[in-house]
């Protein structure tokens, strides 16, 4: 036993090499984010009235990425499992870079003296605070959005762990359905992601967050590796998986992802059109401002619904033997009942009487009929 933990603490240990791998990954994307082409997409308008611009270009990113790294596990100089057989140290190390750049984001962001609404500090002199919820709202770096940039590393990081983990099955022969069912769902989840990064553009994370150890541990830590869970769970337990749990785990999928598609490019499509047709219909439109048709006519957080019931398909292919495969729908589920009170507070202020008159109209916050 004590030497099971030993092992365990010593698979946490930072090293060099992992900091290395680390470093070349968020070099690439810093690279790749600025020379390959992608969709120049503006962001919403901030409250002194600017905006800012993004270049959608993850899907390129990834898939060079992916182009490169496969070239390079076929000419045999990088092993395929290597993000699996380091992930203990990666982690380790990635927390300590976010803890350093965060330290450096405070520092930088306490002493701007910019009055616009990206850069302008926000510093209520609690040093703790303003580290963990930040200072500025959209702080850059050599010209790169840095908000923007670390929820992309984040989530292509989560691709890549699951990767390398599904390799290390393969390697063990064990890849079967529930790995299968795994890898599949995440891998067009992500991909899916990258495909409308620009719908990013318009979420809280980009529109009210200001960037701290919250958001960069959020980022670069805990998506990567902690919705990854599932993955490693599966890579030491193996799961026989009955037809109907396959089936219904697939309808799960399904029905999440037209959930939180649809309500998300409801939105999206919303706020550049508040014309355009939802569901072949005019839209119900309150207050010049609000969408109450379509998804968002059945609750106010239709799309947080799809994204819980993607969650939870992530997790059934882990059959019911452990809850640990179950801690990302778990932490979700809290997760975007804490972020819709506070998304319904933001809403209510900026709204006011029209967000009132949404509420009474759209009496459901996420789960129709239920909460
Ligand atoms: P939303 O995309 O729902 O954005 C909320 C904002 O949308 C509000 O602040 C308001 O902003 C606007 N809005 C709200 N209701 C309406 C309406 N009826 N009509 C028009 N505009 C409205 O929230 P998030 O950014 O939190 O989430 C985006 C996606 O990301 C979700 O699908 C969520 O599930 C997912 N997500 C995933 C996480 C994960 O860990 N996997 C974590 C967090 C989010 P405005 O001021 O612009 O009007």
């Amino acid at each position: 036993m004590a030497m099971t933990v030993e092992v365990l603490l010593h698979s946490f240990l930072p090293s060099w090499s992992s900091a290395g791998i680390l470093l070349c990954y968020l070099g690439y994307l810093a690279l790749a984010g600025a020379i390959l082409p992608g969709k120049n997409v503006h962001g919403a308008i901030l409250p002194d009235g600017t905006r800012l611009h993004y270049r959608c270009n993850g899907l390129a990113s990834l898939f060079m990425l992916m182009a490169l790294l496969w070239m390079g596990i076929s000419m045999k100089l990088i092993s395929p499992t290597v993000i699996a057989d380091k992930g203990g140290e990666l982690l380790s190390v990635t927390f300590i870079f976010s803890v350093i750049v965060t330290f450096l984001l405070h520092i930088s962001g306490c002493k701007s003296r910019d009055r616009s609404s990206s850069l302008k500090a926000h510093v209520t002199g609690n040093f703790f605070h303003d580290w963990w919820f930040g200072v500025q709202l959209n702080p850059h770096f050599m010209g790169i959005d840095l908000k923007f940039f670390f929820v992309r590393a984040g989530m292509m990081g989560w691709l890549f762990i699951n990767l390398s983990l599904f390799f290390k099955s393969l390697q063990a022969d064990n890849a079967n359905l529930s790995v299968i069912l795994y890898q599949l769902f995440c891998t067009l989840y992500v991909i899916d992601y990258f495909f409308y990064e620009e719908f990013m553009t318009s979420t809280w994370d980009i529109i009210a967050e200001r960037l701290g150890f919250m958001l960069v541990f959020g980022d670069l830590v805990f998506i990567p590796f902690t919705f990854s869970i599932q993955g490693w769970w599966l890579s030491r337990n193996k799961v026989e998986l009955s037809k109907v749990v396959a089936i219904a785990d697939c309808l799960v999928f399904l029905i999440g992802y037209q959930i939180f598609r649809g309500a998300n490019r409801q939105k999206h499509v919303f706020k550049k059109d508040p014309k355009a047709p939802i569901w072949g219909n005019p839209p119900k439109v309150i207050g010049g401002k609000l969408l109450a048709s379509g998804y968002w006519g059945i609750s106010r957080h239709c799309n947080y619904l799809g994204d819980i019931l993607l969650a939870l398909s992530f997790s059934l292919p882990c059959g019911a033997s452990s809850i640990i495969p179950y801690f990302y729908p778990t932490y979700l589920l809290i997760l975007l009942i804490w972020r819709e009170r506070r998304d319904d507070a933001r809403c209510s202020k900026k709204y006011s009487e029209i967000w009132e008159e949404y509420c009474r109209l759209v009496p459901w916050r996420i789960f129709p009929y239920v909460y």
